[in-house]
């Protein structure tokens, strides 16, 4: 595979670090090997190497190159599968993972010093009548978890006074929730594991791990042997496929950021600069950056192939929420692969005793993806109960999805974006 350097995005234009990391070469031993450099294999090099472990990071091409680089940016969503979780932990623990990944990134853009634009503030909007009535039960769940301060319904006129257009019959703000540069967010977390000596390999693409006494983790001119083994490449991932195929499909997601916006329209429309995220199966999603482009994302294409102009089939989305914004400026135009599982849980377990794997956040994962660092990491330590109640979910695989992968996600689209359209 080729080497890569950092998609065309807004976020690798503006990004406040540049340090590069040489590749992996000849032998090198570690407590724990992570096979992926996004938020999963970032987030969890730092938790372990906060624990003292000596923890080495290998990344295909450059961090954050994947998804977590090329995000919309918003914290939002907390943990999926509540539900599935209080089963087997209770609504205790639950909740207090439900917002850790908020907490986490919190915690090190401070400690750290990250610079990473993190703001808070979100609103989630509802096209249907069935999607308020989901809203109005979810802020009954935060109530009754002694959560509800952070949260508010809103009208529809009020949503429409915040964001300056008609098309939502209402929302949910929530100020626990927000938005950040997240390829900046990642790469200064990396810096940090660094600084705390984790070893971390860029352009060094995995192509075998092989268990023997040691776990060796081999890339085309190196090796790492290691005790334990995290692979986190989520849609990229491509390794053991007789045991992890079919589990997550890769889907496109795209970003089109404008040129920066007039402070007009800025003042009367999402004046208080919150993320914007519909409750749609496939959904639009928007902010502004902090030189005040707005940045609008959503899933534009279901062939799982890049559209020819990710900016030309991006436009028609956002033109339909603000058509004002017809002769503004599109400066970047990207895209990049999420992980879709089919149950839409994470999907975190283990191969064997000392191989794990965290990936498949469906769409939201800049939150999520901390909270399963943290579970991988407590696992590794022998405190598997979180893990464990998440190995207990029934994963669907679809047969033949190692040749049909696109297709399925193609179909599976489909289906979701004819859902979307039902009116109620
Ligand atoms: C366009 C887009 C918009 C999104 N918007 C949002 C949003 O606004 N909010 C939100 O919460 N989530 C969003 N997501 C989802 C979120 O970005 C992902 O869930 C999250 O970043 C996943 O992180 P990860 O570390 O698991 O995977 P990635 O960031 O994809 O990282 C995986 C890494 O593993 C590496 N890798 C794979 N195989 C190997 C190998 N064999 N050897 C070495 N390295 C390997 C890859 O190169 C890659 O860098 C979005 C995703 C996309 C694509």
């Amino acid at each position: 595979m080729p080497r890569e350097e950092h998609t065309g995005s807004y976020y690798a234009a503006t990004r406040n670090d540049d340090t590069t990391y040489a590749p992996l070469a000849g032998e090198h031993e570690a407590d724990v090997c992570i096979i992926g450099g996004g938020f999963t294999g970032v987030a969890s090099a730092l938790t372990l190497a906060e624990r003292g472990h000596r923890v080495a990071l290998v990344e295909q091409n450059r961090i954050g190159w994947g998804a977590s680089g090329r995000n919309g940016g918003q914290l939002i969503c907390g943990l999926a599968g509540r539900n599935h979780l209080a089963k087997h932990l209770g609504w205790e623990k639950v909740w207090q993972l439900h917002y850790r990944g908020n907490e986490l990134i919190k915690e090190r853009v401070q400690k750290y010093a990250i610079e990473c634009d993190l703001k808070y503030g979100f609103i989630e909007v509802a096209h249907k009548k069935s999607q308020l009535a989901g809203l109005a039960q979810d802020i009954q769940y935060h109530r009754d978890a002694g959560q509800g301060e952070h949260f508010r319904l809103v009208e529809r006129d009020e949503t429409a006074e915040m964001l300056g257009t008609e098309r939502y019959l209402g929302g949910m703000i929530s100020m626990i929730d927000g938005h950040l540069h997240p390829l900046n967010l990642c790469l200064g977390e990396a810096r940090a594991a660094k600084g705390l000596g984790a070893a971390i390999f860029e352009h060094s693409e995995v192509t075998r791990i092989a268990q023997g006494s040691k776990i060796r983790v081999e890339t085309h001119s190196g090796a790492v042997l290691a005790d334990k083994v995290l692979i986190a490449g989520n849609a990229y991932h491509h390794l053991e496929q007789q045991r992890l195929s079919g589990l997550v499909f890769p889907a496109g997601s795209f970003v089109v950021a404008t040129e920066p916006l007039p402070d007009d329209f800025r003042k009367t429309v999402n004046a208080q600069d919150f993320a914007v995220c519909d409750l749609n199966h496939v959904p639009d999603y928007y902010r502004y950056s902090a030189d005040g482009r707005l940045l609008f994302g959503g899933r534009c294409n279901y062939s799982g192939k890049e559209p020819k102009s990710i900016g030309r089939t991006m436009l028609p989305r956002m033109l339909a929420i603000y058509p004002e914004l017809a002769s503004v400026k599109i400066d970047y135009a990207w895209g990049g692969k999420i992980g879709i599982v089919v149950k839409r849980m994470p999907l975190l377990g283990r191969l064997s005793e000392r191989v794990f794997y965290a990936m498949g956040y469906s769409g939201h994962g800049v939150a999520p993806t901390h909270i399963a660092a943290e579970i991988m990491a407590n696992a590794m330590q022998g405190d598997t109960e979180v893990l464990a109640a998440y190995e207990k979910i029934k994963h669907r695989r679809i047969p033949g999805s190692q040749w049909f992968g696109n297709q399925i996600v193609a179909f599976g689209m489909l289906y979701y974006r004819a859902l979307d359209m039902i009116p109620l």
